[in-house]
């Protein structure tokens, strides 16, 4: 699961901005999430980015949800001024572009449930 960590943080990197290596992640498996896919805890420069459990080990369909999940949150590590709809159009629209790249495939599967709404992919604003 945590190549999906640096998937995203490569995706950060080459196609929006700079991250400071004094900022650090990490991914935590969660099993206490109902309404929702991930969440973000800060400790001052580290952040744990919490994932559903039933993520852990996903069917292929599901695999960018995890890459999905890291980039949003780290999203909100970068701008925590910025409110969800434009942390999740900033994610969509890098999504969209490494799709259209070539360099990460996202499953139509994984963003349909996503805009659905069924389950949010974070837990937080
Ligand atoms: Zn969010």
């Amino acid at each position: 699961m945590s190549h999906r960590l640096y998937d995203a943080k490569m995706i950060i990197r080459n196609h929006y901005c700079d991250l400071s290596n004094d900022v650090t992640f990490a991914l935590a498996v969660r099993h206490d999430f109902h309404h929702y896919f991930g969440s973000l805890e800060k400790n001052d420069s580290h952040n744990v980015i919490c994932v559903h459990y039933i993520l852990e080990d996903p069917p292929y369909e599901y695999q960018n949800l995890v890459m999905l999940i890291c980039l949003h949150q780290i999203l909100h590590v970068i701008h925590p001024e910025w409110d969800k709809d434009r942390v999740y159009a900033k994610c969509r629209e890098l999504a969209s572009l490494v799709g259209y790249l070539g360099n990460c495939l996202i499953s139509s599967c994984s963003m349909s449930i996503i805009l659905q709404g069924s389950r949010q992919y974070c837990s937080g604003s």
